[in-house]
């Protein structure tokens, strides 16, 4: 298949300004562009887990084997229950993976547990607490406790012989694993981990472990980098920092290339840098230098470059420390994804009361740095986390949230609603 290349995917899409891309474009550019990576393994159920499944998983059986009670109680044939309160004789006991074997007739009963297999015959569970009176050798039922049906959990409810029980790009959870578990399935088909190789440019930069010479910082970014990456479940080829000279930022493309599938890099990518990045980039493939209607984030770079025979997707991201998140999770991360085959499914957006004001011009998106929390009525609020600038990582690691204020919209007024996605979930 011949793969487009961005400018020809640009000519499709609708016209944009180069110097201001909509956030929402240059997500479809790149959505556009990127190609999955097809390379299927085999793991075990433990090493399973954050792994994107490369095939649909067909259920060998049917889950549950059959039909059982879902309470502790008493099993009898919903046809006998009648308008007045009836007695049913107790003629035997079922535990859960030790049934009752024995016939059970009108007006008699088993005692089961909850998982216990219904008995031949029995389609009704009373609870145990249900019961008007029991003794060892019958109950009384008062009418209308129970429904004919009531409390018995169907032969493959959960999941159906035959019947795709897990799809291809799901990434898997703990209730996937389990849900394998309950097939009896051992390994999971899963996509290779996607290789991304990670560095940072600028002069200024010193590594941990480093003297910090006057008008230098540490390299945070690959640090951010590497934990978004791994939660994501890539795996991170971490090339450090890399010196502003064309050598050793075209060793370094080149080698990153070869070992990854994609690259990230912070820094050098803003107009009037004085550093080499971008002409490396522009070098060695198909790139493009955006400005994004955003905040933070404006510069980044995107495409694919090419060494040996090899290729990877890159992304030059801008190098101020918030920037590199927020321009992490709103574009590469989908990218990211898509390269791993997995299902994507859009952010999940909450509505939530902003607690203040928020100066907005329409015209770009924005993402402010939040705390949600809920309000005396127990409904969401949100306050943005103190100086939104844009190298302030503090901001970052005080919020729990991301607000966003879309492309169109203009200033908040404290108790508008507004749009936030969540950092952290169960999953
Ligand atoms: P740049 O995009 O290279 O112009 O960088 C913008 C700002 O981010 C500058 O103040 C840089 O010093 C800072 N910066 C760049 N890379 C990093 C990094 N890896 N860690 C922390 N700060 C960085
Ligand atoms: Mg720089």
């Amino acid at each position: 298949m011949t793969v487009p290349t961005l400018s020809e995917i640009s000519s499709r899409l609708p016209a944009h300004n180069p110097d201001s891309l909509s956030v929402t474009q240059a997500q479809q550019w790149i959505r556009d562009f990127v190609q999955s990576v097809d390379i299927v393994e085999t793991v075990g159920l433990h090493a399973a887990l954050g792994r994107v499944l490369s095939e649909d998983v067909i259920s060998p059986i049917n889950v549950p084997a059959h039909d059982n009670s879902a309470m502790d109680g008493y099993a009898f044939r919903g046809n006998a229950l009648t308008a007045a309160a009836r007695e049913f004789r107790i003629v035997g006991i079922a535990y859960a993976g030790r049934k009752y074997d024995g016939p059970v007739a009108e007006g008699e009963c088993v005692r089961v547990m909850t998982g216990a297999v219904m008995p031949a015959d029995c389609d009704t569970v009373v609870p145990q607490e249900l019961v008007k009176s029991a003794n060892d050798a019958s109950i009384t039922l008062e009418p209308g406790v129970v429904k004919p049906g009531d409390n018995r959990r169907l032969k493959g409810e959960d999941l159906a012989a035959g019947k795709p029980a897990l799809r291809k790009g799901k990434i898997l959870r703990p209730a996937d694993l389990g849900l394998l578990a309950s097939l009896g399935i051992g390994n999971a088909p899963v996509q290779r981990r996607l290789r991304v190789a990670i560095f940072s440019t600028g002069d200024e930069l010193r590594s941990i472990g480093e003297r910090l010479d006057e008008g230098c910082i540490y390299d945070s970014n690959r640090y951010t980098l590497h934990g978004m990456l791994v939660r994501l479940g890539c795996e991170v080829v971490d090339m450090g920092v890399v010196k502003d000279d064309r050598e050793s930022l075209e060793a370094a493309l080149h080698t990153a290339c070869e070992s990854a599938d994609a690259i990230i890099t912070s820094g050098g990518v803003s107009v009037g840098e004085a550093d080499y990045t971008k002409e490396m980039m522009a070098k060695l493939g198909d790139v493009m230098f955006w400005q994004l209607a955003m905040r933070p984030g404006r510069p980044m770079s995107f495409g694919r470059i090419a060494s040996n025979g090899k290729s990877a997707y890159l992304f030059g991201l801008p190098g101020n420390p918030v920037a590199v998140m927020v321009t992490f999770y709103f574009f590469a991360r989908d990218a990211l994804l898509q390269m791993m085959g997995a299902a994507n499914d859009p952010l999940p957006l909450m509505r939530a009361t902003s607690q203040s004001s928020i100066r907005k011009k329409p015209g770009r998106t924005e993402y402010q740095r939040g705390i949600l929390s809920a309000d005396t009525n127990g409904h969401p609020q949100v306050r943005v986390t103190g100086s939104q600038g844009s190298g302030i990582l503090r901001s970052m690691s005080e919020a729990n949230c991301m607000i966003i204020l879309h492309h169109e919209q203009g200033s908040v007024n404290a108790g508008d609603a507004v749009d936030v996605v969540l950092f952290d979930g169960l999953c």
